[in-house]
């Protein structure tokens, strides 16, 4: 990719809610400073404007970070965790395998912190080195892992196939809150040409995490104008593929060329969307050869 291609990319990510991305979207959440809103007591978002929201959960026996996504984004995560704690960082957890979410681990070993990723995801990194990637330190496996510190637990959920591999949704259940990598994006369309996503397992995991007890959750990326969202935004993510499924299914039925199918498809109800304008033709290509071919990527669990 360009370096203009890469900037066009982030700036998307991040969105039309940039400027405004550090207020604060819920009730019951305050900004700490301009990159840093506590969410709830002792957890935190950190949004650098970078379009990559990361978490930190912050206890008597120190602190947990979710997400270090590069080290110029982890050297940021690092400086606002000691903005607002002494406490050290005891463990950095990565959502899921890919280079632009899992990178910059070494800022955080460097700081003491033990790295750790689900079994999943770590295959992949140890297959397909990236420039700023370390390998995790610590590796869990199957559906579930607790880490509790000085009584506050988070909760890692692996919920099989949906996007990349070794995806892990967290939770605080005393707190009622969740960190959502990729998996919803409030306020923007799929995205580019949704890659690496099984619909299929995807649409399964939405109901899953809207199943789970939460009241906020933290998005890796948003467009809402906070990083700070709720369950509605799963269900409006939801909603927004099996619309997309709706009217390509609907142009299927009307007969209409299949290969004018994508552009042909709109969704008005999301026109005001992040990316709707440029993404929707792709996210329709990319829905359609899924219902067309049958759901990939895929492997057995
Ligand atoms: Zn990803």
């Amino acid at each position: 990719m360009t370096s203009s291609a890469r900037a066009y990319v982030l700036a998307m990510a991040a969105g039309i809610g940039m400027a405004i991305s550090a207020t604060s979207g819920q009730a019951g959440s305050h900004a700490v400073s301009e990159n840093v809103v506590e969410v709830a007591d002792g957890i935190y978002a950190f949004d650098p404007n970078d379009g990559y929201n990361s978490m930190f959960v912050v206890t008597d026996d120190g602190v947990i970070a979710v997400e270090s996504v590069n080290s110029q984004h982890a050297t940021g995560l690092l400086e606002a965790i000691k903005s607002v704690t002494d406490q050290p960082v005891r463990f950095l957890l990565q959502s899921h395998n890919h280079w632009d979410h899992a990178s910059g681990g070494s800022v955080f070993r460097e700081a003491g912190a033990t790295i750790m990723a689900h079994e999943k995801a770590v295959e992949w990194m140890e297959a397909n080195p990236g420039q700023d990637m370390v390998l995790p330190d610590e590796i869990w496996s199957g559906a579930r892992k607790d880490i509790t510190l000085a009584g506050t637990t988070l909760e890692l959920h692996y919920m099989g196939m949906n996007h990349g591999l070794g995806m892990t949704v967290f939770r605080l259940p005393e707190e009622k809150v969740v960190y959502i990598a990729d998996l919803v994006t409030p306020k923007r369309v799929l995205f580019t040409i949704v890659p690496d996503f099984n619909i299929k397992e995807w649409l399964r995991t939405l109901n899953e995490i809207e199943a789970l007890d939460f009241d906020m959750a933290v998005f890796s990326h948003s467009n809402s104008g906070s990083a700070i969202g709720s369950k509605q935004d799963i269900a409006e993510s939801r909603e927004f593929i099996t619309d997309l499924q709706g009217a390509i299914v609907a142009e299927f039925q009307k007969g209409t060329n299949p290969f004018a199918i994508a552009s042909t498809v709109k969704l008005p109800k999301y026109e005001e969307w992040a990316g709707y304008n440029q993404w929707l033709e792709m996210n329709a290509w990319r829905v359609m050869l899924d219902m067309w071919m049958g759901p990939f990527p895929w492997q057995p669990e």
